[in-house]
């Protein structure tokens, strides 16, 4: 609430009134603040990698391309450099469908037992050569919910992407899927760095990163967990993280059993 005050006073005569305004601008400047620092952040997370691949082709242009180290790990940098912008692009283009309602999810009924052993059998692959040991707790019945199979891929491999990414040292995932009454509930927990208090609700906001500097040398763009809640909004569902800072993380997701009528199935 934001107020506005006149006083009533005829030249320097006895003050008659006073007048008071008030409006309701809270929401408004909220989302006119949340605009600007959308748009200060895009535009400081673009100009990173540019900066970064302006300065090593400078490099190359004068005299280390010719050297036979330099050379190659030079264009390197600038390779990487260029992926993540092309992330972060896509990441950005795929927020702002979700934004402006312009996508649409193709709901399918899904078996989720199925679905999350294949997704841990794939990370299984990835990470066979990593210090991390993958724990099933999914039971073989099968679990049947209405889902985009494909968006629900992208927000499960975000989420086991991160317990990798911010484990240093290695150690289980536990992947796990539990059935609550009419919802069920999928958890990925890890035994990395974890997360301080202040930030478990604040890792679903855009951009926000624990440690910047970490997040980046890790290849992060600081939106997967944004679009991550998108998704899973559009699907009903709910996502929270529980962290201990220094012992892990636990990311849960829930689902609705969304009911299938008769007739379809
Ligand atoms: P990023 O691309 O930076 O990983 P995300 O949106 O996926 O962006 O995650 C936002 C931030 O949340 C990360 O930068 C990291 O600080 C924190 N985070 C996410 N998952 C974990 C985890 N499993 N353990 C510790 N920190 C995490």
């Amino acid at each position: 609430l934001e107020a506005n005050f006149s006083i009533i006073q005829e030249n320097d005569g006895p003050i008659n009134g006073l007048i008071t305004v008030l409006h309701d601008v809270t929401e408004k400047e909220k989302i006119d603040h949340e605009r600007r620092e959308f748009v200060a952040n895009v535009s400081h997370e673009l100009r990173t990698p540019l900066t970064t691949m302006k300065s090593y082709l400078e490099a190359l242009e004068d005299g280390a391309m010719k050297d036979k180290e330099l050379g190659p790990r030079f264009l390197s940098v600038t390779q990487n450099e260029t992926e993540r912008m092309i992330r972060l692009v896509n990441d950005l283009l795929q927020l702002s469908k979700i934004d402006s309602h312009d996508y649409q999810l193709s709901f399918q009924s899904v078996d989720v037992t199925l679905f999350l052993h294949r997704i841990v059998d794939r990370f299984e692959m990835i990470a066979e050569d990593k210090e991390i040991q993958f724990v099933r707790k999914i039971s073989k019945k099968p679990m049947y919910v209405k889902m985009a199979p494909d968006k629900m891929t992208q927000v499960i491999d975000n989420v086991i992407s991160n317990a990798m990414k911010y484990s240093p040292e290695g150690g289980n995932i536990t992947v796990a899927l539990l059935e609550q009454g009419h919802q069920l509930q999928i958890s990925i927990s890890d035994q990395g760095m974890g997360i301080p208090r202040e930030s478990q609700s604040k890792i679903f906001d855009r951009f926000y990163r624990v440690d910047k500097a970490r997040a980046r040398s890790v290849g992060g763009t600081g939106l997967g967990l944004a679009i991550a809640k998108e998704l899973i909004h559009a699907h009903q569902g709910e996502i929270w993280a529980r962290s201990e800072y220094g012992k892990g993380t636990t990311i849960f997701i829930t689902l609705p059993f969304l009911e299938i009528k008769e007739g379809e199935e």
